[in-house]
């Protein structure tokens, strides 16, 4: 479990996370939800230590990694999707991958590359390829498969939907919810909460730097507020029996 607690951050002045408190478990998808600006990538940026706490601790399997650096995060199997990809634009799918296991043991290099590759065929398809001359879609894939080579038991995704078809969002989606079900915890954030909430366990929302709700996915859907924000009013069907 990814323990957070009364986690503040402040850029000079302005307070962009103020006391957010929440948990992120093995093996399910946590959404967080929030508008532009809402503060959604601080959390990110600061659970994955790339940028300083005001106040706040952050426990990973029940150790305190508040002060940790953000590589030992990493080779404490803490990886992080930025929003934007982060990739190495002119470098090749494959050379983009070794990357993502830098920190970790190399032993099983070539079994965590082929699992990347059984996850995101395409990848496979175009290891020779630079990274910049794939879609969004597929850049999107690269840079989770690039997470994925540090075998992480958590992983963070920053909007990974952002500037992808309906479509391909729920080819990725797909893709997060099998990343989950071989027992990662995920922290999606997002601000498509049609998509995410339907694969996701439990969700937050989150506005000017605070939350503001919290509890299982499911039930989220069908919350007021979450519909008028976020799904311009629409109601959702039902889920299907059986699903999520
Ligand atoms: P988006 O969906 O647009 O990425 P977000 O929810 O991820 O938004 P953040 O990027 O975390 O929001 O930003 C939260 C607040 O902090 C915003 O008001 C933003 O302008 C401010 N902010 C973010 N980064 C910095 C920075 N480096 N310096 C100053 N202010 C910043």
């Amino acid at each position: 479990m990814i323990e957070a607690k009364g986690l503040s951050v402040s850029y000079g002045r302005h307070i962009a996370l103020e006391d957010v408190s929440l948990n992120v478990a093995r093996g399910d998808i946590t959404v967080v939800l929030g508008a532009n600006g809402a503060g959604k990538s601080t959390l990110v940026a600061a659970l994955a230590g790339v940028v300083p706490l005001r106040a706040g601790t952050i426990h990973l399997d029940g150790s305190d990694i508040t002060f940790a650096p953000a590589h030992r995060r990493v080779a404490l199997r803490l990886a992080t999707v930025p929003q934007g990809r982060g990739l190495f634009p002119d470098m090749s799918v494959a050379d983009n991958l070794a990357l993502g296991s830098f920190v970790t043991d190399q032993d099983d290099f070539a079994s965590r590359r082929e699992a990347v590759f059984s996850l995101f065929p395409r990848l496979a398809e175009r290891r020779n390829q630079a990274a910049e001359t794939m879609s969004g879609g597929e850049q999107q894939m690269l840079a989770i498969g690039r997470a994925l080579m540090a075998s992480p038991a958590y992983l963070l995704l920053d909007e990974p939907s952002l500037g992808l078809s309906p479509m391909l969002v729920a080819e990725l989606f797909r893709a997060v919810r099998a990343i989950a079900d071989r027992g990662v915890g995920v922290l999606l954030v997002e601000q498509n909460a049609l998509q995410s909430l339907k694969i996701a366990e439990r969700a937050y929302l989150v506005e000017n730097g605070h939350i503001v709700d919290q509890g299982p996915a499911a039930g989220l859907r069908y919350d007021p507020g979450v519909i008028d924000t976020y799904l311009g009013g629409r109601k959702l069907l039902p889920p299907a029996r059986g699903g999520k």
